[in-house]
């Protein structure tokens, strides 16, 4: 029997069931597709997986009448950049950036688990998990979804939302253009004797970033981008030479670790869509566009793809009309094009051959030199309009 939705969004991540709320809240009729369970709750220790969320994408989320739990986030007001060497240096703040904080830092499971809670209160929302597209065609006035399950499934528009490897993006013939920075980040989770205020910073070094995202008390995330021959030989360490290797390596400030909570390692790349949208189709987050994590903007740019896509939906008659959808692509295009160039050169600027670096931090000292630009730089990385007056 065949299931018919307003709009189907295949992937229950943070992006695909942050837009499942947003228009489940507003009426629409929702099937959300998840090959995996629904998210557990998030307890004890947190989760390896940690992100930035910005003034946007938590304006975007409230919106969808989703409630954080604040005791699992921590919000940050200053982000500290600097060369390891000391030749460059540059301190954001939000204050100065005419915001009350940059935003916080979120565990990946306890938002994606926020939205889920969310979903079940909404009556017109439908989750299926434990199954994933096999095939997909579109007739004029809707688009099929036939599942791995036998079920079959009709919508006016059908979102991919499923992730760097996305199958509706495969499965609708839309290709990727991609790059390896031959990079991998370590992420180590950890509890340090000093408390760690509400200050990000990332250290700058020639074989990759080094950073500190805050968590809640006494601990951290740390973020320790490298070679791969690098990392894994890193891997390989016990709690206690990791430690070690940590607090040689890492900035003075962080301190003495007192626990190495949890690691894992992510290769890192960028991907770029050809295109977001097809008959009666959008890709939205990762499945569109995958970013360099430095800036921390991935999720970001995905769940302002998911915003500026349910602003039209919301404003239109048919969610899947074309010339809509041609709008999205094209402002969501242009921004997450301009996200991966600034992530790249970044990346190229502070890793790459001695002169490109020393251009690096004559751009910290520009930074500093130049308040309001320093000031428009954070409100646009916030993804606010940085000439509005606030
Ligand atoms: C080391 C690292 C650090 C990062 N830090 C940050 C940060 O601080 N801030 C930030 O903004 N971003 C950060 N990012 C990026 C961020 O993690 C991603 O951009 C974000 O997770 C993308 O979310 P998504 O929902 O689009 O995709 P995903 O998180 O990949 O979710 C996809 C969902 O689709 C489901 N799925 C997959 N295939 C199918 C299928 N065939 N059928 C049905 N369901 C399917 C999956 O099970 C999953 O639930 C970081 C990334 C890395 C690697």
């Amino acid at each position: 029997m065949q299931q018919d939705h307003d709009i189907i969004i295949v992937g229950g991540g943070m992006v695909g069931a942050a837009l499942a709320a947003r228009l489940g809240h507003a009426g629409f009729s929702i099937g959300l597709v998840e090959r995996d369970d629904a998210p557990t709750a998030p307890s004890g220790d947190y989760d390896l997986r940690i992100s930035s969320l910005n003034a946007r994408s938590l304006a975007f989320i409230k919106a969808s009448g989703t409630a954080l739990p604040e005791e699992r986030s921590c919000p940050f007001r200053h982000i500290d950049v600097f060369n390891q060497d000391g030749s460059g240096h540059s301190l954001f703040s939000a204050e100065e950036s005419g915001m009350e904080d940059f935003g916080i830092f979120v565990e990946n499971l306890t938002l994606q688990y926020a939205l889920w809670q969310r979903l079940e209160q909404l009556p017109s929302v439908t989750c299926y998990t434990h199954c994933a597209p096999l095939t997909t065609i579109s007739a004029t006035s809707a688009r099929l979804l036939e599942l791995d399950n036998g079920k079959t499934l009709s919508a006016r528009l059908i979102v991919g939302a499923d992730g760097a490897q996305s199958t509706l993006r495969e499965l609708a013939g839309i290709s990727v253009s991609s790059y390896d920075y031959h990079q991998l980040a370590m992420i180590i989770n950890v509890e340090t004797e000093l408390p760690q205020q509400d200050v990000s910073w990332q250290c700058f070094t020639p074989t990759g970033p080094l950073a500190m995202l805050p968590l809640p008390g006494q601990r951290a995330s740390l973020v320790w981008y490298d070679s791969d021959d690098a990392i894994k030989d890193r891997e390989q360490l016990d709690d206690e030479a990791l430690k070690t290797a940590i607090e040689t390596a890492f900035p003075t400030r962080l301190g003495k670790l007192t626990r190495i909570v949890a690691r894992a390692s992510f290769p890192i790349k960028r991907q770029h869509a050809q295109r977001y949208i097809g008959k009666r189709l959008a890709l939205i987050g990762d499945a569109a566009h995958v970013v360099h994590p430095l800036a921390g903007q991935g999720l970001n740019i995905g769940l302002h793809d998911a915003d500026t896509l349910a602003e039209i939906i919301i404003q239109g008659r048919d969610p899947g009309d074309y010339v809509n959808l041609l709008r999205f692509e094209c402002q969501r295009r242009a921004a997450n094009q301009a996200m991966i160039a600034a992530t790249d050169s970044f990346h190229h600027l502070f890793t790459g051959a001695k002169p490109l670096r020393q251009l690096g931090d004559l751009s910290l000292q520009l930074a500093e030199r130049f308040p309001l630009a320093k000031r428009m730089m954070m409100q646009q990385a916030n993804g606010l309009n940085p000439f509005k007056r606030r």
